[in-house]
């Protein structure tokens, strides 16, 4: 029998806001353990919760950028549950009345179009962390951090529209890209501000019955996705093939053995008796904030994409890694405002070697030593015919490592491009001279020698010699 896999994510997005979302301790990562909290995070009997505004615009542009709808009228509740953790014994969450519903997302696998519906989006609490340590003077101890406690999320609930992992992981990408677009999340998935629960299920090609489920949490990286989506729908159609069921549970991935294991069996919505939190007021969202927020969106991975197209002239491909990440876009648009004529040649510089330099100090773009301004002086001084493009190269390594102007390194180094025709017929004259042989085998047909030639002047010029002159010149001279 042959199965088809049917996918739903659950991503849960942490937020970028400066505090918390129901008090207003600080977010920042990685501070003293239990050094942000206060009575409401610390979940004290008799605080009560403020919802952060920031949280709400978050939610909106989330829901705006994802095509949804944004509910008029929300409702926070009560997630109740005990894990030392979660001091309040609940987590404040949104349950039947969601800020956001009914979007969707376009991807592209395999150059196929697929849309995969959003069923909704809501606001959440964080819980705490639980250190497990050897504490001195107490030894072996599990510790609570409560920084974390009441730090913003969002869940972003898919519809089971996924058939595969490479379908999931290509959803992923797309809402992480947009995610990081928006300014609402630093999209690290390292430090877990961004991660994902697949639901899995099989069911026999052709059938239109969903398979019994299981939820694998909290996976934080693309390939831990892929392969844990992969592992489970092999692992069910093992077990179904055997003979046996899959029971509807919750499994956690190892990514040192790259397999599932059963954490606990899955919990129903009424385990968690929800009811509306009577600490919070009903959120009302006007139409003319939600107005507000949509004027207020940045242009999406999407529209640049086809901008850059369209407007920019450049191909798929080119758009495509130009705009996967939001402030290399930003760099190579600030290039391009200060060369707008050169468009190809600065898409060509920052995928090339600022992208190089930068894949090789394992850097992101934020910490580029050579700013737009350089570079476009460095394209300038080619422009001119100043110098050429392989010295070009050795000038800008030299402006990465000391953020000197490309005009100076030019100077200082004497790398300036030798147009000089006189100088450059010496040059070929000589490389001539010291090579006869090449130079008979040329005039008797063999014109692949040609390249040798070019390469011998330009390493006689040291690379300045002007290579569309030393080509003219040079054929010229070996035609006799
Ligand atoms: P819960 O929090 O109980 O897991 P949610 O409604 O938040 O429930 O999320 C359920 C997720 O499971 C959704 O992403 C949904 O698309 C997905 N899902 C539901 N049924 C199936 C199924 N049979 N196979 C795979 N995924 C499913
Ligand atoms: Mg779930
Ligand atoms: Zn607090």
């Amino acid at each position: 029998m042959k199965y088809q896999a049917v996918i739903g994510l659950e991503v849960h997005v942490q937020l970028l806001t400066n505090t918390k979302i129901f008090c207003g301790c600080s977010t920042k990562f990685g501070a003293t353990p239990n050094s942000q909290t206060c009575p409401v995070c610390l979940g004290m009997p008799g605080a009560l919760p403020v919802l952060n505004k920031k949280v709400v615009e978050y939610a909106i542009r989330a829901g705006l950028a994802t095509n949804c709808g944004i509910a008029p009228k929300s409702v926070f509740a009560r997630k109740n549950y005990f894990y030392p953790d979660l001091p309040k014994g609940y987590q404040i969450s949104q349950y039947e009345l969601p800020i956001c519903l009914s979007g969707h997302l376009d991807i592209e696998v395999d150059g196929d179009v697929k849309r995969i519906g959003i069923t909704r989006i809501h606001m959440e609490e964080d819980a705490g962390k639980l250190v497990h340590a050897d504490v001195p003077g107490a030894g072996d101890a599990s510790c609570v951090d409560l920084n974390r406690a009441c730090t913003p999320l969002l869940e972003i609930v898919s519809e089971p529209d996924i058939r595969s992992a490479d379908e999931a992981v290509a959803y992923l990408k797309k809402l992480h890209q947009i995610v990081v677009y928006l300014g609402i999340c630093d999209g690290n998935m390292e430090e877990g501000s961004f991660r994902c629960d697949a639901n899995v299920s099989v069911m026999p090609v052709g059938s239109d019955t969903f398979g019994t489920r299981t939820e694998t949490k909290n996976v934080n990286s693309f390939r831990f996705v892929k392969q844990a989506i992969e592992y489970e729908i092999e692992r069910q159609i093992d077990l179904i093939e055997e003979g046996g069921k899959v029971i509807q549970e919750t499994r956690l991935f190892d990514p040192n053995t790259g397999v599932t294991r059963s954490m606990r069996g899955k919990e129903e919505a009424h385990d968690y008796r929800y009811f509306p939190d009577p600490d919070l007021v009903p959120l009302v969202i006007s139409n003319d904030w939600v107005e507000d927020v949509r004027l207020s969106l940045p242009e999406l991975p999407e529209a640049k994409f086809r901008r850059y197209q369209d407007e920019l002239g450049l191909t798929a491909y080119d758009a495509e890694v130009l705009t996967a990440d939001r402030l290399l876009a930003r760099y190579f648009e600030s290039c391009v405002a200060l060369a707008p004529q050169q468009v190809k040649t600065v898409a060509n510089w920052v995928m090339g070697e600022v992208a190089r330099k930068l894949n090789d100090e394992g850097k992101g773009i934020a910490d580029c030593p050579v700013t737009p301004q350089l570079l476009n002086a460095l394209l300038k001084l080619m422009e001119a015919g100043t110098i050429s493009g392989k010295i070009a190269k050795t000038v800008f390594d030299e402006m990465w490592s000391t953020g000197k102007e490309p005009a100076a390194i030019v100077e200082e180094k004497g790398l300036v491009q030798v147009s000089d025709t006189g100088e450059i017929e010496r040059i070929i004259d000589e490389v001539m001279a010291a090579n006869q042989g090449q130079v008979n085998e040329f005039r008797s047909g063999k014109e692949k020698v040609f390249g040798f030639f070019v390469g011998q002047v330009m390493r006689a010029s040291k690379g300045k010699a002007n290579p569309a002159l030393v080509n003219e010149i040079l054929l010229k001279k070996l035609r006799g």
